[in-house]
């Protein structure tokens, strides 16, 4: 059997707005292959997202669905990830670009050893095979991948894609994966403090900072960041003195975002910041460096000081909302 197996990402039964971008990317694969498209779906109390991803046009949709996968524990996900892929031998197997994607589907891939390209960006045919393309050396290449083995196996970068969903015409059906011997016993998950805004990640509206802001003018990112909805994002200079905790940090070291909007403060803008919002559909930088290298990025841009434009910003917002 062949097929484009595409799987989705639903912690603590959410479903995530990444997996029905991936699920569109597939469903092109599937139909310029000529292949169905089916997808897969770990979790614990997962129905309700799985029932959600089949709007990502797949035929057949296999949940493997038990308390064990939360807390997320990789060796059970390499087990439940290994049944899914048997139960359908797909020609090529996608997932979202995530944390826990980077530590089970590699050893997935070994498992069943293939090969894998991690973190795409764009997927297209080129005669039977799959052709990955991701971004390498801090963004300035961009890098055209094919797998040999089967399945053709690809991480893909959050908001890299445009989710289109579909009406929903598959059907779900249930697995058992066998438990894996996990040499992992989590004794304890501690939330880490990230505010009231959204996730990074999946934030719409990404407001980040960078040296410039100043320790003690900080809250000017916060503010501006809950005055647009948005989350809050910082350069590693920030993060490596302590300003904000390590998950802020956007880059090629850090997360990367996929905002409609990233407003970018006090950041010089080097390659391995900008390696992580190429993604970014418009960038707005503050800055009082005209030369800073953020402008070559930026599609508006303020010359300035921060500590004068932000809050006449905010002021203006205020107005324009009363
Ligand atoms: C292997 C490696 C991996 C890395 N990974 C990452 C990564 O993932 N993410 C990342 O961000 N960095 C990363 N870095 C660090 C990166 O090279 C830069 O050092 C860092 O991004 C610079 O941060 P910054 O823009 O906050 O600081 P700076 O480069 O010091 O820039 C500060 C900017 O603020 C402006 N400014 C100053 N005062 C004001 C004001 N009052 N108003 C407005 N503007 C002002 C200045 O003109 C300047 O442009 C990495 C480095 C290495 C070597």
């Amino acid at each position: 059997m062949a097929g484009v197996l595409v799987f989705g990402d639903a912690p603590r039964g959410r479903l995530t707005r990444t997996s029905l971008e991936v699920a569109t990317a597939a469903r092109g694969l599937a139909e310029s292959l000529g292949e169905p498209l089916v997808g897969g779906l770990i979790g614990s109390g997962i129905e309700g997202a799985a029932t959600e991803l089949l709007a990502g046009g797949m035929t057949r949709l296999f949940t493997v669905d038990d308390g064990r996968y939360e807390p997320y524990v990789g060796e059970e996900y390499v087990a439940a990830g290994e049944a899914v892929v048997r139960a359908c031998s797909p020609s090529v197997a996608l997932f979202p670009h995530t944390l826990n994607t980077r530590e089970w589907v590699p050893r997935l891939a070994a498992r069943l050893q293939t090969g894998l390209t991690t973190d795409c960006t764009r997927l297209s045919v080129e005669g039977s095979r799959a052709v990955m393309t991701k971004p390498v050396y801090g963004g300035s290449v961009l890098a055209e991948y094919v797998v040999h083995g089967t399945p053709q196996m690809a991480t893909v970068r959050a908001g890299s894609q445009t989710a289109t969903p579909t009406a929903p015409a598959g059907r779900l059906e249930r697995l058992e994966a066998p438990r894996a011997p996990s040499r992992v016993t989590v004794l304890e998950e501690v939330a880490e403090a990230s505010g009231s805004g959204p996730r990074l990640k999946d934030a719409r509206v990404v407001v980040a900072g960078g040296l410039g802001v100043g320790r003690e003018h900080w809250h000017l990112v916060e503010d501006l960041a809950a005055a647009l909805g948005g989350a809050v994002g910082a350069t590693r200079a920030v993060t490596d003195l302590g300003w904000v905790p390590s998950a802020y940090q956007v880059g090629l070291t850090g997360t990367s975002v996929a905002p409609d909007l990233y407003v970018a403060i006090g950041i010089s803008g080097a390659v391995q910041h900008i390696a992580g919002i190429t993604a970014a559909r418009t960038i707005v930088a503050i800055n009082k460096d005209a030369q800073a290298n953020i402008f070559t990025m930026a599609r508006y841009g303020a010359i300035g000081d921060a500590q004068a434009i932000v809050p006449a910003f905010l002021e203006r917002l205020k107005q324009l909302r009363s």
